[in-house]
């Protein structure tokens, strides 16, 4: 048994970890040690599908100390016009720039690629290098930090929850830009069935469609409907101040003025906040995958779309579905879009005795949140003060969720604005692209003044009407 020591062991080096990692390498002088099964940092980066881009602008995530992407505007696609999204081989690419260029060169971080952490020990934790075999018993002379909670499942590593027998070819949507191998194989597919209906599953059906299949040869099985978040709102830089700050007054005061969940959700979409496929239909998911409108009217074009819930099983002839079966023509490829890039773990405290459980502080920026709680680890020494700064903002699960998941985000701005050194660290940290963007605003500038105003009266209001829509939640 190898025998070390740290400061911080951290467990995941995915963007939780290192988006805490480095931001706790810039505050501290303190030794850290990150531990990771996968070969390369950037966690379920290294699994995903080639076509895969970030949903929202690259401008928000990473880590603090280090841009990801230009700062330009797509020229060309389905983004146009609008802040880049950074593909999953950039984020890899950027994440190990981020491992070799700032955090090993610091001189005080170890990086144990290919190790499954065992667990913790008396004052600290063990691995086990997957390629040696060899265990390490780490001696943590401050705390354990666990960078898994949210680790999403992607269709290439997880467990099908349906079977597949008669020969039916079913495939991760890893395997699309791969298609002409099948060539060595027999005849191309001419149909496409593509499972789910969250993220995944929507970028599947948008690749074939912009690949050229023609939208009457895909088959979508759809067991929920989804709202999405319509990506103008989720813009950065000045030339987005009207949809930013703009956008953010609306949905303000949609949550202002809702009187019911359903209600809520029309509002956000009236006021373009909020975007569904089908309009003919009431979505019952909301799981903030976030999409321009341009790929929403792309997504419009497809017809055959299959609601009789889950797969269960798939076979040569067609498919099992939890309300019926569907018969599909042979040679028929199936895509599998059914991970849940969401883990729905209850919340814990993210401080406790000599452990830190990484989680969400301002929904949906998981890079902030995970820089923002090291940033209060090196500044914060009292336990209930730091657990005061970091509340964990839940998951939207369910569509009535969706004003807790806004409450607690609401209340952690909150707490961060009466701390003044953490406002200030907020402000000038680049993962909070709206926040500087507020804090930019020429005081002469009396129209973005005003804008400003706008979104200050909405929120109070937003918080004032938050109680009814809580309860509404709960009587839901
Ligand atoms: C396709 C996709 C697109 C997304 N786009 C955006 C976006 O645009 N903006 C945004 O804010 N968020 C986005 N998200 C959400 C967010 O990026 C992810 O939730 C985030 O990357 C999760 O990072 P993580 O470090 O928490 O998890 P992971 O990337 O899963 O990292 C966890 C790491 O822990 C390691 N690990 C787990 N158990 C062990 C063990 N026992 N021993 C050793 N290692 C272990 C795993 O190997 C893994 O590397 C997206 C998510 C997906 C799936």
């Amino acid at each position: 048994m190898r025998r070390a020591e740290t400061d911080y062991l951290i467990i995941g080096a995915g963007t939780t970890g290192l988006a805490f990692a480095d931001t706790l390498v810039t505050e501290t002088d303190a030794h850290v040690t990150l531990v990771d099964r996968h070969g390369k940092p950037g966690g379920h980066w290294n699994d995903a599908y080639g076509f895969v881009t970030l949903h929202q602008p690259s401008a928000f995530y990473g880590v603090a100390s280090m841009e990801l992407g230009s700062g330009l505007l797509d020229p060309v696609g389905l983004n146009r016009g609008m802040a880049e999204l950074a593909s999953g081989a950039e984020v890899c690419g950027y994440f190990d720039r981020v491992m070799n260029h700032r955090l090993l060169p610091s001189g005080r971080v170890a990086y144990h690629p290919l190790c499954n952490y065992l667990g913790d020990r008396e004052g600290g934790g063990e691995f086990e290098s997957l390629v040696s075999g060899e265990r390490t018993l780490l001696t943590v002379r401050r705390k354990i930090v666990d960078a898994r909670f949210f680790s999403p499942a992607v269709p290439s590593t997880h467990t099908r929850a349906f079977t597949v027998a008669g020969g039916a070819r079913v495939v991760p949507p890893n395997a699309l830009p791969g298609l002409w191998q099948l060539q060595r194989e027999g005849p191309l597919p001419r149909r496409f069935v593509v499972l789910g209906a969250g993220k995944t599953a929507m970028d599947a059906c948008i690749w074939l469609l912009q690949s050229g299949t023609p939208a009457d040869a895909i088959t979508w099985v759809v067991p929920r409907d989804s709202w999405v978040v319509n990506r103008l709102g989720t813009q950065n830089g000045p030339a987005f101040f009207h949809e930013a700050i703009g956008g953010q007054a609306d949905q303000m005061q949609a949550f202002a003025e809702a009187t019911s969940i359903e209600d809520l959700y029309l509002r956000l979409e009236a006021c373009g906040s909020m975007l569904r496929i089908d309009r003919s239909r009431m979505p019952t998911m909301f799981h903030l995958a976030t999409l321009s409108e341009a790929e929403v009217a792309v997504l419009r074009g497809i017809r055959d779309v299959v609601r009789l819930g889950r797969v269960k099983a798939i076979d040569g002839a067609g498919l099992q579905l939890e309300q019926g079966r569907v018969a599909v023509e042979p040679g028929a490829l199936y895509i599998d879009c059914t991970a849940s890039a969401i883990r729905f773990e209850p919340a814990c405290p993210v401080f406790q005795k000599g452990r830190i459980v990484v989680q969400m502080l301002r929904a949906p920026h998981v890079s902030l949140s995970a820089a923002l709680t090291a940033y209060v680890e090196a500044h914060v020494a009292d336990e209930a003060q730091q657990n005061h700064l970091c509340h964990p903002v839940p998951f939207p699960m369910k569509l009535a969720d969706y004003p807790l998941t806004m409450a607690v985000n609401m209340r952690n701005q909150q707490a961060w604005s009466q701390d003044a050194t953490l406002r200030q660290w907020i402000r000038q940290c680049r993962l909070d692209a709206f926040g500087r963007l507020l804090s930019g605003v020429d005081k002469a500038d009396a129209e973005k003044q005003a804008a400003l105003a706008r979104l200050k009266q909405q929120g109070l209001a937003a918080a004032a009407n938050l109680p009814r829509l809580l309860k509404a939640a709960a009587d839901a």
